[in-house]
Parts: structure tokens; sequence; C-alpha cells
């Protein structure tokens, strides 16, 4: 995965640094290991490593907690290393993030859940107590963390700050589950409109993915007239020529097994969505989807950074030789800005309007953007290399105004 310390090699070839910058900025301030052990409800005992990792001091740390049976503790330092990179291109106060429970969840029932969800509270509430303000953890929802957990983590902590995402009748706001989408279709929408001069009306779609981030871009893009062709999820996809009915697909999906999209249209997978021709490509499932070994297949005229980086560093280059733009991290932001949302109106949520979020996502989203299209003019270098570039210049501008 696109890793923190390439990234700053990246930029290290647009800005000088000092020997001490370039240590300074490389090595997290924070790598934490935990492991749990307990009994599930069918008997069998399991034992959990959990990582947190927390990039700096800037503010505290910001990043969802992922649960999944290939988490590790390289993947939580990549992953706070790309949140770190979005907290300085959004200009929050937060410094990159990233919790990680590494667990086999198909073998997890809600008991199972409700157990794992307090022992991690209880082994990381020294840092969930926001004590001191600069190096504690803000938790979030991330793959398979989802808003009711939130909410019992904030309840055990007994302070709203604990965690962001939560459920809206529990101290969290109702923009907050669809702001990751809502960010996705609104750069969408944005880049046809002011840069290439178009309407989004009828530009066709292909997702990889159908959870939060996959299912309300979908809805969005839906809204706004764009036409989505294909989804696929991790079980299968669908693909249908005349454009997919995503209010009715959503419907399906509560009921479907695995909540899966599979059996709603025509049979469809990965291998299709990434040589196929769409308007927009966008991958909102999981990182390293597009590489070196796929990207020379894409045909697609745009692709949109849903998920965490999707796109590896050696793909990118593929794309940008064959003329294919890239909307980079900025384009899945709007779940973070929304939590700072959050945080900003916490313990008044009732009174916050999905439409007030939405506002404070796009004028972030899209004053930041044009920063990073500007940068990337000057720099006579692709959005991708731009957001890295910009995000790190950020940072050492804190660095340096600071000290250290
Ligand atoms: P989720 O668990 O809600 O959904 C993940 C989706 O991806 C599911 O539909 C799953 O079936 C599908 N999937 C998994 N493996 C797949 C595969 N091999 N092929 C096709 N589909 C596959 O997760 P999410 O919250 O939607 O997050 C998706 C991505 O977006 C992750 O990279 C996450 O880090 C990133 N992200 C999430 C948020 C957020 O607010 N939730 C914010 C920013 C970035």
């Amino acid at each position: 995965m696109l890793g923190y310390p390439e990234m700053l090699d990246i930029a290290a070839q647009y800005i000088n640094l000092s020997e001490g910058e370039y240590l300074k900025l490389k090595n997290p301030l924070a790598n934490i290991n935990a492991n749990l052990t307990f009994k599930l409800e069918n008997g069998e005992t399991v034992f959990v490593p959990t990582y947190l990792t927390i990039m700096n001091e800037v503010g505290p740390g910001k990043g969802g907690l992922r649960i999944h049976k290939s988490v590790t503790a390289e993947e939580v330092q990549a992953l706070a290393g790309l949140m770190e990179i979005k907290n300085r291109i959004t200009e929050l106060p937060f410094s990159g993030a990233k919790a990680g429970i590494c667990i086999d969840t198909e073998k997890l029932t809600r008991t199972d859940y409700d157990k794992l969800i307090f022992l991690w509270a209880e082994v990381y509430k020294p840092i969930l107590v926001p004590r001191n303000k600069m190096y504690y953890y803000i938790t979030a929802c991330d793959v398979n963390s989802r808003p009711w957990m939130m909410s019992k983590i904030v309840r055990y902590m007994g302070d709203y700050q604990c965690a962001t995402s939560k459920d809206p009748l529990d101290g969290g706001i109702k923009g907050r589950p669809p702001a990751t989408g809502f960010g996705v279709a609104n750069i969408t929408r944005y880049y046809y409109k002011e840069i290439l001069q178009e309407s989004l009306k009828g530009k066709t779609v292909g997702i990889q993915g159908f959870g939060n981030v996959g299912s309300y871009t979908a809805d969005y893009l839906y809204k706004w007239g764009a036409k989505i062709l294909a989804i696929t999820d991790l079980y299968g996809g669908v693909y249908d020529e005349n454009g997919i009915n995503v209010p009715e697909l959503l419907k399906y999906v509560e009921k479907s097994k695995n909540n899966s999209v599979v059996g709603f249209k025509d049979e469809y997978n990965n291998e299709l969505l990434f040589s196929s021709e769409f308007d927009v490509l966008i991958p909102a499932a999981l990182e390293d989807q597009i590489t070196e070994k796929n990207a020379n297949d894409i045909k697609s005229k745009l692709i949109v950074s849903a998920a965490n980086g999707p796109i590896t560093i050696k793909a990118q280059e593929i794309l940008t030789n064959n003329c294919i733009d890239i909307i980079p991290g900025i384009a899945n932001a709007g779940g973070v800005i929304a939590s700072n949302f959050e945080l900003m109106n916490a313990g008044d949520p009732q009174v916050v309007r999905i439409e007030d979020v939405q506002e404070y996502i796009n004028k972030k989203q899209i004053s930041n953007f044009k920063d990073i299209i500007n940068l990337s003019k000057e720099l006579k270098t692709n959005l991708f290399i731009a957001e890295i570039v910009l995000a790190i210049k950020r940072r050492l501008d804190i660095l340096r105004a600071v000290g250290f």
C-alpha cells in the first residue's frame, strides 16, 4: 500500500527538507499494539492483535477503526499516513491516525461485537479519554466498524468527543453517515462542471464497493443524473446497460444475503469493472485495487478515489501516461470533515441539519481541491502528486513555525 515514507520521498523531490525535518516527518509519533484474548459466543477462544498509529502532535489523532482479518501493524501505519495527508489537505486540526483490530468478522455475532468493542475501549481508555488534547485519539467508523459501536464507545467513556460517526440519536449528527459518499459525488460533480465544463447528467459510472461509501456515492450520483452502469461488492456484482435504479437496489440490499448487490441485475465482477469503459470509475472498497497489473486495462476517463489508497504509485504513473485523470484522496475527505463538524457540535447534535454538514463539506473540500489543482499546474504534475506535495508542505509549515 501507498506508505507515508513513500509519499514523503515523492514530496521531497519538490520541497527542500533538512535531514532533521525529514526524520521528524517520516516517523510516526506513536505505534501502539495491544493484544486481546476472549471467548466468542460459540465457545471458541480468539487471540486478537490490535494496533493504533498516531502520526504527530498537530492535534488529536483522527482516523477510523478498521476491523478485518487482514489488519496488520504495517497496514495501520500506512492508513494513518493517508489520514495525515487527508487532515493536512482539508486543513483540519488533527494528526493522521488509524486503529485496527485483526479478527475474522465472519465469525462474530452481535454479542461478540459488543464484547470486542468493550474490551478494545477498556484497553485504549488512557488514549481515548481526552485528558491531554494533543496526544489522544478520536475514533470513527471504517471497514466493519459501525455507528452503534461508536455510540457504545462514547457511553463507556462518558464523553461525546471520544468517537465520531456515532448514531445520530446518540450524540452523532444526521449528515455523518452519508458524508463520505456525498463528498465523493460532490467532487465528481464539481470536476465535470468547473473543470471539464460538462454536465454530470448521463455520464456513465462504475463503482467497486456498495458499503457506506459506495452506496451513498451511488445514491447521490444517481439523484444528480449520472447513469450507474455497474456495481461490484465482495460477493460479485451487477450491471444494467440502461442504468441501475439505485433507490431500488438500496431496498434490495437491505434484505439480501450478506447485504450484497448480487442477484439484483445481470452478473458482473471486478475484472470487468476495471477493464470496461465508463466516464467515471470509482473504487470505493479497499486499498491497492488499481496496481501496475491492471492499470493498463483501464479505459475509463476519470478515476475518483473513494476508498483510502485505491491506486498505487506505479499505477498512477501508468494512468497519467494513458491520459486518465485521477481525483485523489480529497475525494473521500467528506467523512473526516463531517467528523470535525460533529465534534464542534458535540452535546447539541439534534440541531444540526444535513444541509449544514454538506455545506461545510463542500466549502472545505472544494477550496482545498482548488489549491491542489493550482499546485499541480505550478509543478506541472498530476493531482495525485500535487495532493501529496501540498499536504507535506503544510505539515512542514507547522513544523517550521513551531520547531522541534
Ligand atoms: P464498508 O465496510 O461499509 O463497505 C465496503 C464495501 O466494499 C462492501 O460493499 C464490500 O462488500 C465491498 N468489498 C470488499 N472487498 C471487495 C472486493 N474485493 N471487491 C469488491 N468489493 C469489495 O466500508 P466503507 O466504510 O464503505 O469503506 C470503504 C473504503 O472507503 C475503505 O477504503 C475505507 O477506508 C474508505 N473510507 C471510508 C470512509 C467512511 O466514512 N466510511 C471515509 C473515507 C474513506
